[in-house]
């Protein structure tokens, strides 16, 4: 064996596991492997995990906080007016530049599969030629996908759809779209079912930011559900953020919930960004905006937590790290019973995994062996310490490594060092 990582504790609760590696696979899964490694790693007990997922983020825009001005309001459409500021003084150099730099960070906090989109509404599409760049240098060490996002609305904006098509022709993977930004309840319906019949025809998935407002009455999710279903397209459509669902009369999404269920239609919350743009014209009480996790996932609807945002037009802050992003999603959603906190966990782990549809993701023989290795012993301790990334593995090889956390104390008659993990 090229590598075997011994005694690691692994998501699903199992303790003192060999994980045995070769060409980058893995070869076998299970206690006290009887082989040999050429390099044999100890985890000691910490919890070794397949690596984080981001299943929605905005790469064309990461990085640009204070370019050319920042967010006054705060408000998601004060963010999208201050994008158009800045679209045209972007250059490629600088969306590769910032995009490799975020990267670089993903990988050192353990991110090695990250679903972007990308603004095809600037008919130059230079942040699609970038991102396709981008997305064949990274891809040694991390998948990028790309999904084609109208952000000015595919009807609201003229030419968006033919940019949309071009985009994808060029390599963009999914088709994107954001259908309470058009003009009209019954354009966001129209953009709805041309966005899903173009995709069906092309045999791609499609990822909408879909209503990502407070209004109760913005049910382009229901729209959603209906045409993935009419069109056979279960499994591959995704709904992004889905804040009015936090809004709506009760009753109907009783009768919603089994909509998005039968659709085969998956949910991604954005929690970071939601408790922050959400409810901003709220006095008191103020809502909390994020879509309705626990019910979704009781209903048997997948439900992943995407970072959205770093660093740009709509947030300020943020470093790539998932744990941060499950963290509070698990505040927000008030998801703290023991089940509640390993399913945040699974939230940015396998979950997004197969949203996106990886090849090869997990622990078990023949998965690639994209691996971390953290400084903690169970997925809810994980959340608890956004534990360190102690080791980050690519198809077998070391890409990253961190130090544990702690601290050396000088206090009389007390421990020299502190860890935060309880020694149970
Ligand atoms: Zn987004």
């Amino acid at each position: 064996m090229d590598l075997v990582i011994r005694n690691a504790s692994l998501p699903d609760g199992r303790r003192s596991i060999d994980i045995a590696i070769e060409g980058g696979r893995i070869a076998a899964v299970g206690p006290a492997l009887p082989v040999q490694g050429a390099q044999e790693i100890d985890a000691a007990g910490d919890l070794v995990t397949p690596p984080f997922v981001d299943a929605h983020f905005h790469m064309d825009a990461t990085l640009s906080y204070g370019l050319p001005r920042v967010n006054a309001s705060g408000t998601l459409l004060e963010g999208i007016a201050l994008w158009g500021e800045l679209k045209p003084q972007l250059t490629q150099d600088a969306l590769v530049e910032r995009a490799l730099q975020y990267c670089d960070w993903a990988v050192a906090r353990g991110l090695l599969a990250i679903r972007s989109h990308v603004d095809i509404c600037d008919p130059r599409l230079l942040a699609v030629e970038a991102l396709l760049d981008v997305k064949r240098q990274v891809a040694p060490y991390l998948d990028l996908q790309l999904v084609a996002f109208p952000q000015d609305g595919i009807l609201r904006s003229p030419g968006a759809f033919d940019n949309l098509k071009r985009a994808i022709a060029m390599g963009v993977d999914v088709v994107g779209g954001i259908p309470h930004f058009e003009r009209t309840m019954a354009d966001g319906a129209e953009s709805v079912r041309l966005l899903c019949e173009f995709a069906c025809e092309r045999g791609l998935m499609v990822d909408m930011h879909c209503d990502e407002s407070d209004d109760p009455l913005s049910r382009h999710i229901e729209t959603l559900a209906f045409h993935s279903q009419r069109l056979g397209m279960q499994g591959r459509v995704t709904g992004s953020h889905l804040t009015s669902m936090h809004s709506m009369d009760n009753y109907y999404v009783s009768k919603l919930l089994p909509l998005i269920r039968e659709a085969g239609v998956a949910a991604i919350a954005n929690p970071l960004i939601n408790i922050t743009l959400q409810a901003r014209h709220d006095t008191y009480p103020k809502r909390r905006g994020m879509t309705r996790v626990p019910e979704m996932l009781a209903a048997g609807i997948p439900v992943a937590f995407g970072h959205d945002c770093v660093m740009d037009p709509w947030y300020s802050l943020g470093s790539g790290d998932m744990l941060e992003v499950a963290h509070m999603g698990l505040h927000v959603a008030q998801m703290t019973g023991q089940q509640a906190m390993h399913e945040c966990f699974l939230a940015v782990t396998e979950t997004p995994a197969r949203i996106l549809g990886l090849d090869g993701y997990g622990i078990a023989p023949g998965c690639h062996a994209d691996l971390l290795i953290l400084d903690c012993g169970s997925t809810v301790e994980a959340l608890r310490l956004r534990a360190a990334r102690r080791l980050v593995l690519r198809r077998g090889k070391i890409v990253s490594e961190s130090p544990r956390a702690g601290a050396r104390l000088q206090l009389p008659g007390r421990p020299e060092t502190v860890n935060f993990r309880l020694a149970r």
